[in-house]
């Protein structure tokens, strides 16, 4: 017996990024993920992350190549089918975006705006269903006693979990999420992982988050998506990796700090090092 079709949340198919006539900043990357799948895209700064997560919210143009999100041919649509794709996928920053002098409560309600017609000014100009919801985001979030704080009050670990509280005011079907603890600490980090994985599994949301750190990938990523000058250089599940599996990854997607300590083991050793560029994302 055949397993049941199931069509992809995301579909690239050959996707190719040029900037200029010198920047190649993705290469013909192919990247299938089905519904409910939690991928990480592995790989160091300047290695085409970003380019990609931008590619599948309509925020880029491919030089060459397809994709598909939803059933969508994103980089075909404009105005409202546009539009309307992007309300079903959620996007997260690195620096949050929120509005720092606004209220954190406003600023969850800002998600919904999409489903609004025109901007709103103050919190009485929300209807209070939304704002009702709103506030259950929050509480989802662990943050619903800070929905009259002004936004900029908050610690950063706090100020991305109203960002999640804001992406999930769209009822998205993706989330994508750009890099989105780099700026926050180790234990942060962790707390703000845990919850976009809790929030997806109770949702059954499809994500797709970019990251610099291989150990928090595989802690958390159902699938590892390595990305390497723009090239798909790993794609394998995260859970089960043996400890060689885990090395295999470091030295295909390895963060400046590995490649320094490689540097310094070898020099230790006394070994030649490998030529400096290979050192340079
Ligand atoms: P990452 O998210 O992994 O740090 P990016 O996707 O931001 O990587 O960048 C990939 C490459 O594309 C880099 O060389 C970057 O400088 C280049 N790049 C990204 N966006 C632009 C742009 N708008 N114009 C020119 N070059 C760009």
């Amino acid at each position: 017996m055949t397993a049941p079709h199931t069509s992809p949340v995301i579909e690239i198919s050959d996707l190719t990024k040029r900037y200029g006539e010198s920047t190649t900043a993705l290469s013909a990357v192919d990247l299938r993920v089905d519904r409910g799948e939690i991928v990480v895209l592995l790989g160091l700064s300047g290695s085409g992350k970003s380019t990609l997560l931008r590619h599948i919210n309509g925020l880029e143009t491919p030089t060459a190549g397809s994709v598909e999100v939803l059933g969508e041919p994103v980089s075909r649509l404009s105005g409202a089918r546009l539009r309307g794709l992007r309300s079903r996928v959620g996007f997260i920053f690195q620096q949050f975006e929120l509005v720092g002098e606004l209220t954190v409560l406003e600023n969850v309600l800002s998600g919904a705006l999409g489903a609004l017609r025109g901007p709103r000014l103050g919190l009485f100009s929300y209807p209070g269903a939304l704002k009702r919801k709103a506030l259950g985001h929050l509480d989802r979030v662990g943050l619903l006693d800070r929905a009259y704080q002004r936004a900029d009050t908050l610690s950063g670990g706090q100020q991305q979990r109203v960002a999640i509280a804001r992406a999930l005011m769209q009822d998205p079907e993706v989330l994508l999420a750009d890099e989105p603890v780099a700026s926050l600490d180790p234990e942060s980090s962790s707390q703000v992982m845990a919850l976009i994985r809790e929030i997806a599994a109770a949702d059954g949301l499809t994500v797709v988050c970019s990251l610099h750190q291989v150990d928090l990938a595989i802690s958390w990523a159902d699938r590892i998506v390595g990305l390497r000058h723009g090239a798909v250089v790993l794609d394998t599940p995260a859970d089960g990796l043996s400890r060689a599996e885990v090395m295999e990854i470091y030295g295909r997607v390895a963060t400046p700090t590995d490649e320094l300590e490689a540097v310094d083991r070898e020099l230790r050793a006394g070994l030649q090092p490998r030529a400096q560029e290979e050192f340079v994302s």
